[in-house]
């Protein structure tokens, strides 16, 4: 595996291998763990070239987010993508991506600016810039992205299907651990009492779930269900529980074919987002 952090020296492995096979890109912000290895394990096996990107985007955190305390762990990063036969990992630099001079941002639209994008105000705006740049220098015909972060494959489809960047994406579902916790990257910063109360998360929306296939399908009661659930753990803080449309995120009346049910919660230090395809059927 090449490990490269200049873009000059990217473009030419790329160039080597571009025409000849499929290129695939997995983009990600490092401290990998099961989640990426899915992804990276799935472009090695769909694709002739894989790079993963590894880049903590400064533009995506708000100013009182975790910019500066995200984990880093660069050696054991290279170590994992190495084994699931990773051909580039290609780590930039802060002012390679963002030149003093750079002034062109991305701001995809409505889908973009509820959830999330309403509690991170700019989040998906540094997503979409950072993406829309991956895709240029890299020109993957593959993307992979993980289901857990819900609106950010909704916000990335919707841009790369407006610019026409040609990058055909592939989402791949959530990987957890044994209790249901979603893995992330920030989980490694829970105390073991925040740990051991993580997956009220994940129960929560099983419970939802559960009701819904009892015919549950008022949004308000479905929402209700996971809201209960996470308020008997005391140490979570909910920022917003919602039935949504899969494709554009707008709040769902009732559960009619196929919904989202998207949850954000803080435990101490840390936000944890998750959800949940519910089916009617
Ligand atoms: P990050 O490094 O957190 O920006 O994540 C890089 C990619 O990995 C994104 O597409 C995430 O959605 C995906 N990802 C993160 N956690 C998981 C998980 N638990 N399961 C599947 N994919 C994940």
């Amino acid at each position: 595996m090449e490990v490269v952090s200049r873009i000059v020296t990217l473009q030419k492995a790329l160039a080597a291998v571009r025409g000849k096979g499929r290129i695939g890109l997995v983009p990600t912000m490092g401290a990998f763990h099961a989640g990426h290895c899915a992804l990276m394990r799935q472009a090695r096996r769909e694709c002739d070239f894989v790079v993963v990107s590894l880049f903590i985007n400064p533009t995506q955190f708000g100013p009182q987010e975790d910019y500066a305390a995200y984990p880093r762990h660069l050696a054991s990063d290279r170590k994992q993508a190495q084994a699931t036969g990773v051909d580039l990992l290609w780590t930039p630099t802060v002012a390679a991506m963002y030149p003093p001079d750079n002034q062109t941002h991305v701001d995809v639209g409505p889908i973009a600016r509820q959830w999330e994008g309403e509690s991170r105000p700019g989040h998906f705006e540094g997503v979409a810039t950072i993406v829309a740049k991956l895709f240029c220098i890299v020109r993957p015909n593959r993307a992979y992205f993980g289901r857990k972060d819900y609106q950010q494959t909704c916000v990335i489809r919707q841009m790369t299907r407006d610019l026409h960047l040609g990058v055909a994406l592939r989402i791949l579902p959530t990987v957890r651990e044994a209790d249901g916790l979603a893995l992330s990257s920030r989980n490694e910063r829970l105390s073991p009492a925040e740990r051991q109360a993580a997956p009220t998360l994940y129960q929560a929306l099983m419970m939802a779930r559960q009701a819904a296939q009892c015919g549950e399908r008022r949004a308000k009661a479905l929402c209700a269900h996971v809201r209960r659930h996470i308020q008997s753990s005391p140490l979570f803080h909910i920022d917003y529980i919602a039935l949504c449309h899969p494709d554009t995120l707008d709040a769902l009346g009732r559960l009619e074919r196929t919904a989202v049910l998207l949850v954000a919660a803080r435990i101490g230090a840390v936000r944890l987002i998750d959800n949940q395809i519910l089916s009617a059927s």
